[in-house]
C-alpha cells in the first residue's frame, strides 16, 4: 500500500537549528490547497494500483494554517482507503478546537514537536513554547480523543546534560504518549545554531555526552514498554508509525509540496525544487533522480541498516550481497548481526551507523 506525504512549508517562525525548507510568511497559505490537488490529480498515477493506506501531513507546521485551509487540503485530496493520517503540530497551536477540526478531517495520529521539557533549552535553539505549553497540549490532545500521539525530543542541546535530557524524557513519557522519536542535535549548515558554532558561541556535545544519552534513552524507552524500531523511534506495541515504516520498505509514496520527496512504483524517486513561489506557479513540476540500479540498492541498505529488523538481504542480487558480506567479514565483530536473510547493526551501535555503513559500502 502506498502513502502521501504533504509538505507545508510554513513555520511561524525558523528554528535555530533547523534546515526543513519552509518559510515564516503565511501569505500564500490560503491558495495552497489548490495547488497541492493540482499536484496531487496529475501524478497519483505515480503511485500504481496497490491504493494509499497513510496520510502524512508534515513540513513545516501544518498546525499554523487556519483551518479552513487544512480542512481544504484534506478534502481535495479525498482518500477514502486511508487507514493511518498523521498531522505534524507544534504546542502553540493545540487547542480544542483544532484538535476538533483535525480529528473530523479524518486524523487519527498527531505528531508533537516537544523537543525539551526544559525552558532554558527550547529558548536556546528557538523554540516558541514553554514545557508547560507542550504538556498542557498533549492534555489537550487526549481529552479531544486522540489516542496516537507522537513527540520529537532532541538531544545534544546546547547546555543540556544527561540528567536534563533524562528529566525532559520522563516527564514526557509520563503523559502517556503512544510513539517517540529521539533525535541527536545536528549542526546543519547554513542554520542560525550552524552559524553559532562557527563563531564560538555554542559547542557541540561530545561524543561521549552524546553515548550517554542515548544509552540512557533506549534504557529508559524500553523500561516503559517501547520497541526500539529505528533508530530515532520508539513505539509502544502496536503503535509504530506506519507511514514511516513504509518509507524503510521501500513503499510508494508521493510527496506533494516544495521540497517534498517522492517514490514511484516504477522504483524512481523524484523530488520538488524547494521553493513556494515556483511551486505556486508550477505545481507539477517534479524532477525525477537519475540513479543506477546500484545507487538504489545502497539506498535501500542505507535505509534499512537504521531499523530494527535490519536489511533483507534476499533483496539484493548475488553480486552485490557477496560484496556486502564479504565487506561485512572486515568489521569489529559485533557491528553487524546475521540472521538467516537479515543483516542488521545492534541497537548499541546505531548511535555511529552512519560511520559502520560507510565502512561497509566503500571499505
Ligand atoms: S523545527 Fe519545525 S517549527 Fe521549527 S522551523 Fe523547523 S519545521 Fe518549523
Amino acid at each position: 500500500m502506498a502513502g502521501i506525504y504533504v509538505h507545508f512549508p510554513f513555520c511561524r517562525a525558523k528554528c535555530a537549528y533547523c534546515d526543513f525548507y519552509s518559510i515564516a510568511d503565511g501569505r500564500l497559505m490560503a491558495a495552497y490547497p489548490e495547488a497541492v490537488a493540482a499536484e496531487f490529480n496529475a501524478r497519483k498515477g505515480e503511485l500504481g494500483s496497490g491504493g494509499i493506506s497513510t496520510l502524512y501531513f508534515g513540513g513545516g507546521t501544518p498546525s499554523s494554517l487556519p483551518l479552513s485551509a487544512l480542512e481544504a487540503t484534506a478534502r481535495l485530496l479525498y482518500v477514502p482507503s486511508v487507514e493511518e493520517f498523521t498531522i505534524e503540530v507544534n504546542p502553540e497551536d493545540v487547542n480544542p478546537d483544532a484538535v476538533g477540526l483535525w480529528a473530523a478531517m479524518g486524523v487519527n495520529r498527531v505528531s508533537m514537536g516537544v523537543q525539551s521539557l526544559v525552558d532554558s533549552e527550547l529558548k536556546s535553539v528557538g523554540r516558541r513554547h514553554s514545557a508547560d505549553d507542550a504538556i498542557h497540549a498533549i492534555e489537550i490532545l487526549k481529552s479531544g480523543g486522540m489516542e496516537n500521539i507522537s513527540a520529537d525530543l532532541i538531544y545534544g542541546l546546547p547546555g543540556q546534560t544527561c540528567e536534563s535530557f533524562a528529566f525532559s524524557l520522563n516527564r514526557l513519557l509520563d503523559t502517556g504518549i503512544q510513539h517517540l522519536s529521539a533525535y541527536l542535535l545536528s549542526y546543519e549548515p547554513g542554520t542560525l545554531l550552524w552559524r553559532r558554532l562557527q563563531r564560538g558561541l555554542v559547542e557541540e556535545a561530545s561524543e561521549e555526552m552524546a553515548y550517554s544519552m542515548y544509552r540512557m534513552l533506549c534504557h529508559v524507552a524500553r523500561d516503559r514498554g517501547f520497541n526500539h524500531y529505528e533508530i530515532s523511534n520508539f513505539a509502544l506495541p502496536e503503535m509504530e508509525s506506519r507511514h514511516n515504516s513504509a518509507y524503510w520498505t521501500l513503499e510508494p509514496y508521493l510527496g506533494l509540496g516544495p521540497g517534498a520527496h517522492s517514490l514511484g512504483a516504477d522504483g524512481i524517486r523524484r523530488y520538488n525544487e524547494p521553493s513556494l513561489k515556483e511551486y505556486m506557479l508550477n505545481p507539477v513540476a517534479s524532477i525525477a533522480e537519475e540513479e543506477t540500479e546500484e545507487e538504489r540498492l545502497d539506498d535501500f541498505l542505507l535505509i534499512s541498516l537504521r531499523t530494527q529488523s535490519g536489511l533483507n538481504l534476499s533483496r539484493l542480487n548475488e553480486n552485490r550481497r557477496s560484496q556486502l558480506l564479504a565487506a561485512a567479514e572486515n568489521l569489529p565483530e559485533g557491528t553487524l548481526v546475521r540472521e538467516g536473510d537479515s543483516l542488521r547493526i545492534p541497537e548499541s551501535h546505531w548511535l555511529r551507523s552512519d560511520a559502520i555503513i560507510r565502512e561497509l559500502l566503500f571499505g
